[in-house]
């Protein structure tokens, strides 16, 4: 049973006088505090602060984590998302001293070691992705996305090619694809795609011409198919002098089987913090490291970690790069994350990662298809998209009532509404670190729901500290001050 203090504020449950601990008296002389500071700085009033005892403390926080669920705690289906196990080892590892220790501003002799385990990331992002040159900085996939774009604009600026403005992108792109295009004031142009959901190349003859700067594409694209046809996408895109975007968001499925740079990408990022394990979510940092063809390098960020004789060196000497995208060195942590996952997996570890999440995909995907339909033929990649079209039709159910009320039975809900090709989406990806069990349990609680009276389902979840809340006002308003109500 839920704990309905649980879902107090802590400063609701101040009562006068209540303390954890009191500090001992100092033993050393303790000067005025008016003495050292001037009078307008301090304080007339104590800060209303919550005063509670420590177990009262203890039950408070600890309570407020089990409100959200997580990949430590349910099975998380996210589609696109691609919420893995995240393994312990990596935790242990990142803690280490000295990896956690370190100063940004540490001079590069005293940080050899770390520079040294970027180095190397960035030589199997590189193998992995086959393309030869990368930026560890970029904070994010968007971010990453965002820093290639520029990078290809600082090229085409390069050859004299600045009027190169427009970046074409499928209808079922991400939605951070076409915004970081406008970010950097280049013009969007969406290209269609046909009944079985690859790019409907004729639509793509028709838009790409001298103007074309990039075709951001996603394969596996975000329906849960490779796209066959990427060849001749290339080749159309090659043809007019634009460029291939890969957005590696999907790269879970094709670790070790297949590399972008050999089917015609010409950059791409990684979410390593998807892919390799990183823990997300909850907005937690993430990284989006870029990997590029080697007549994109002058353009990268810098500074770069390079190797100079027996050195490993941050170096900032490139005249004709885009200049800094982070401060610092990125999102370090979650890098090291990814150093470890990769080298624990090692090349054929990879490989098998990607292949069991393929097959599992593949097995729940043939489970649900009967319950809920899914529009575009199998066998898929490591997600699919199921519609929940026929259930809001027949039974007023949508993919939202679906979605939470799948909370009530344990399971994260899977991601919905996306890609807007599919009418009421559910996007459903489980991951090669999910059992046969835990799948079977998941499909079990959508038989259940569809047997389930109608408005239960509407009205659910019934079980969390919260129901439905609004969503966007929770994402662009959100509240988090408390203010006391006067007494
Ligand atoms: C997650 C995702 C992104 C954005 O990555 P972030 O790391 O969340 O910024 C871009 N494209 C696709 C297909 C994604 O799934």
């Amino acid at each position: 049973m839920r704990n309905v203090q649980s879902t107090q504020l802590i400063f609701e449950l101040s009562k006068p006088g209540r303390r954890a601990h009191r500090l001992p008296p100092a033993d050393v002389p303790t000067p005025e505090v008016s003495s050292l500071y001037p009078s307008a700085s301090l304080r007339t009033r104590l800060p209303a602060l919550p005063e509670v005892a420590e177990g009262d403390v203890v039950r408070h926080f600890t309570n407020l984590s089990t409100l959200n669920m997580s990949v430590d705690t349910h099975f998380y289906p996210l589609g696109s998302c691609t919420m893995k196990y995240n393994p312990k080892r990596n935790e242990r590892l990142a803690g280490l001293a000295g990896v956690a220790d370190l100063h940004p501003l540490q001079s590069e002799s005293t940080i050899q070691g770390m520079l040294e385990l970027l180095y190397r990331l960035q030589g199997y992002l590189a193998e992995i992705s086959g393309l030869p040159a990368v930026s560890l900085q970029p904070a994010a996939g968007a971010h990453g996305e965002l820093t290639a774009l520029m990078t290809a604009v600082a090229y085409f600026k390069h050859k004299g090619e600045s009027d190169r403005r427009v970046v074409l992108v499928p209808d079922s792109s991400h939605g951070t694809n076409p915004a970081s295009a406008k970010v950097i004031g280049l013009e969007t142009v969406t290209v269609r795609s046909c009944p079985d959901g690859s790019v409907d190349v004729e639509d793509l003859k028709s838009k790409v011409n001298s103007r074309t700067a990039v075709f951001m594409i996603t394969n596996p694209s975000t329906l849960g198919l490779f796209e066959k046809q990427i060849k001749q996408i290339a080749a159309l895109v090659h043809g007019v002098g634009g460029l291939i975007y890969l957005d590696g968001a999907n790269m879970n499925a094709i670790l070790g089987i297949a590399r972008p740079g050999d089917f015609g990408a010409d950059m791409m990022h990684y979410n390593p913090h998807k892919t390799f394990s990183g823990p997300h979510g909850g907005g937690g940092p993430g990284a989006g490291p870029i990997c590029v063809r080697d007549f994109l390098e002058p353009y990268l960020p810098v500074p770069r970690v390079e190797k100079s004789g027996e050195r490993y060196i941050l170096n900032a000497d490139h005249p004709h790069s885009i200049g800094r995208v982070r401060s610092f060195f990125g999102n370090v942590g979650v890098l090291v994350r990814a150093y470890c996952y990769i080298c624990s997996l090692g090349g054929s570890g990879l490989r098998a990662a990607s292949e069991q999440a393929v097959l599992n995909a593949n097995y729940l995907r043939s489970r649900i298809s009967p319950l809920l339909p899914v529009p575009h033929a199998g066998p898929c990649m490591h997600e699919f998209v199921a519609s929940a079209a026929a259930l809001k039709k027949q039974r007023g159910l949508t993919a939202m009532d679906l979605a939470k009320r799948l909370l009530d039975f344990g399971f994260h809900a899977p991601t919905v509404y996306f890609p807007l090709t599919v009418p009421e989406a559910v996007m459903i990806e489980p991951t090669e670190t999910e059992s046969k069990e835990t799948m079977d349990a998941f499909v079990r609680a959508i038989e259940l729901i569809l047997e389930e009276d109608q408005e239960l389902v509407h009205a659910a979840p019934h079980s969390t500290a919260i129901s439905r809340p609004d969503e966007v006002s929770a994402a662009r308003k959100p509240v988090v001050r408390w203010t006391p109500t006067p007494t």
